[in-house]
């Protein structure tokens, strides 16, 4: 079965985007085509007739400190995100979000940008970036524009990218101050390569004992990558101890949606098990960030 008419392959953001305007349609981005391939094979994804690979275009494969922020580029493979210093020094969560993601295989090849483009609410290394406060670089024929990385989410699969006409190619991150730390754990089953029963990542910015601020994202927690407001809205400014956690955990229980998933879990399960998850990832969080 022949999946696609024609495979182009830019080098550059320029060739990418004068293809986005006038490549052959249907068209489709491929990365690491970890999701894509059986997307197109089992039909959940519309025929296409163009291919656009990614991982080429030499503006999409950087990591480096712009500035005052950290751009990691979206056609950079998930073994690549998680071995980075840069992103090590800046981003533990996502280092830590990368090393979870699958298994060495797929990690070669998926990229950090198809992650997040697929717009699954409990895809590993967008849950990171969800905390971490990413900001996304996107592309189209006509120009690139900067985006809080929440807005790039619509509805569970469905990412707010004009579909064949727009491209990720980078996320921006703040760099990590003094008394700043960030962690990601999930929970899945053992030996699992899939995304998993319930992931969490947390940044927080530690003033001595009180929490001066706090990001929370908790995946699948609704039909976006959730971050948990209330959540954060209840720890900001508090120390961590007992009672503060206990209204923090109501508060995060009460504004996400669990939903049961056929080949995963019930949403009674993801409630169960939140409050481990959520504690631990806080308070290794908050200890990092002395
Ligand atoms: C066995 C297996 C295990 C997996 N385990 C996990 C897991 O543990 N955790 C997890 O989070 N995910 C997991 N996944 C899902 C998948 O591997 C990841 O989401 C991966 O990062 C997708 O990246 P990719 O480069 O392969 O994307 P692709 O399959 O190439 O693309 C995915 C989607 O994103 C679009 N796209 C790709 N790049 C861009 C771009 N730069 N701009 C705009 N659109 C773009 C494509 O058009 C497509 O719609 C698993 C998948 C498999 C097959």
């Amino acid at each position: 079965m022949t999946l696609w008419q024609q495979y182009l392959q830019p080098k550059n953001l320029s060739q990418a985007r004068e293809a986005l305007a006038s490549a052959p349609k249907p068209l489709a981005l491929i990365a690491g085509g970890t999701d894509l391939m059986l997307d197109l094979e089992q039909g959940r994804h519309e025929p296409v007739h163009t291919l656009i690979d990614v991982t080429g275009i030499e503006e999409m494969l950087v990591i480096e400190v712009r500035d005052d922020r950290l751009f990691i580029g979206a056609g950079i493979s998930v073994n690549r995100v998680a071995q980075d210093p840069l992103v090590a020094a800046h981003a533990q969560a996502l280092t830590e979000a990368a090393n979870l993601i699958a298994g060495p295989q797929v990690r070669n090849v998926a990229t950090l940008g198809g992650n997040v483009a697929h717009a699954l609410p409990a895809a590993d290394g967008t849950i990171a970036l969800l905390a971490l406060d990413a900001q996304a670089e996107i592309a189209n024929a006509s120009g690139i524009r900067c985006i809080p990385f929440h807005e790039l989410f619509l509805g569970p699969g469905k990412s707010a990218l004009k579909h064949g006409e727009e491209l990720l190619v980078g996320f921006y991150l703040p760099l990590k101050q003094d008394h700043q730390a960030s962690c990601f754990k999930r929970i899945m089953r053992p030996q699992g390569v899939a995304l998993p029963i319930l992931n969490c990542a947390v940044w927080i910015a530690r003033e001595e004992n009180c929490i001066a601020d706090i990001h929370i994202a908790v995946g699948p927690g609704g039909a976006t990558p959730f971050r948990a407001t209330n959540a954060e809205n209840t720890l900001r400014g508090q120390p961590l101890n007992d009672e503060a956690f206990a209204h923090t955990l109501e508060a995060l229980l009460a504004q996400a949606q669990f939903r049961t998933s056929a080949r995963r879990a019930s949403a009674d399960y993801r409630k169960h098990i939140a409050m481990g998850l959520f504690k631990d990832v806080l308070e290794t969080a908050w200890e990092r960030a002395r």
